[in-house]
């Protein structure tokens, strides 16, 4: 089975636990505004491997995966391409090498990938249809969630903070209230909005949103975090 490739890091820190071999995957519905990958959104853009392409070449780093790390699907949107990375996944658990998918969730309920997926990095878009829609420029529905829940997938959250849009305590609390009724979660992970998209946006000649916004500044986000663990009175 063929997937369609973006890019590989062989050595990633920051997708997942350990050392990640990291598979970013072509394609996304999504718009997001703050995207710094907008050179994944293109679905025809083609560089394709089989699964046993890949497998040989994660094999080779296995040894460097410790107890922790191990591989992780990113993207684009990798349910885009489910049926492939479920076949990635089920070859990955034959070897022992523990499985990570970074989503958004965006459609579908993929019951077969998430039984060979040992975590999902769930993007949480927005907190609430009216701030997905101004995020992505879609709604995301609850079957891949839902889904996880069924299954008892572990999570970890992740949701973009942007300075002047929703670096607010309001908007905080309401994650918070959305975040309370996931179970299995075991780690929230505020992302610091980043300007250093701004180049890619103009090579590809799309016209970026947040041209003239600042980076996050990341003592807010230490605030923010803080404020997310806070136990309710
Ligand atoms: S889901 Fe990810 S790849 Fe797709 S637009 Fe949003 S940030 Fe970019």
């Amino acid at each position: 089975m063929l997937g369609n490739i973006n890019s590989i890091e062989t050595a990633g820190l920051l997708d997942g636990p350990g050392v990640r071999y990291v598979i970013f995957l072509q394609g996304c519905p999504l718009r997001c505004i703050y995207c710094h990958n907008p050179e994944t959104w293109n679905i025809k853009e083609n560089k394709l491997m089989t699964v046993s392409e890949l497998m040989t070449n994660i094999l080779k780093y296995k040894d460097y995966f410790g107890e922790k790390g191990g591989i992780t699907v990113s993207g684009g949107e990798p349910l885009l391409q489910s049926a492939f990375v479920t076949e990635l996944f089920k070859e990955c658990k034959k070897n022992n090498i523990h499985t990570c998918l970074d989503t958004s969730g965006y459609q579908g309920k993929h019951e077969e990938l998430l039984k060979y997926t040992d975590l999902v990095l769930l993007d949480i878009k927005g907190i609430n249809d009216a701030d997905e829609k101004y995020i992505t420029s879609k709604v995301i529905n609850n079957d891949f969630l839902d889904t996880c829940q069924r299954l008892n997938t572990k999570i970890w959250i992740r949701h973009v903070i942007m300075p002047g849009i929703n670096d607010n305590e309001a908007h905080i609390l309401k994650l918070k209230e959305k975040i309370k009724n996931i179970k299995n979660v075991e780690k929230i992970e505020l992302l610091p909005y980043h300007s250093l998209a701004n180049d890619k946006y103009k090579k590809l000649n799309i016209d970026y949103k947040l041209k003239d916004m600042k980076d996050m500044n990341l003592n807010r986000i230490k605030e923010l975090e803080d404020l997310l663990k806070t136990k309710d009175a």
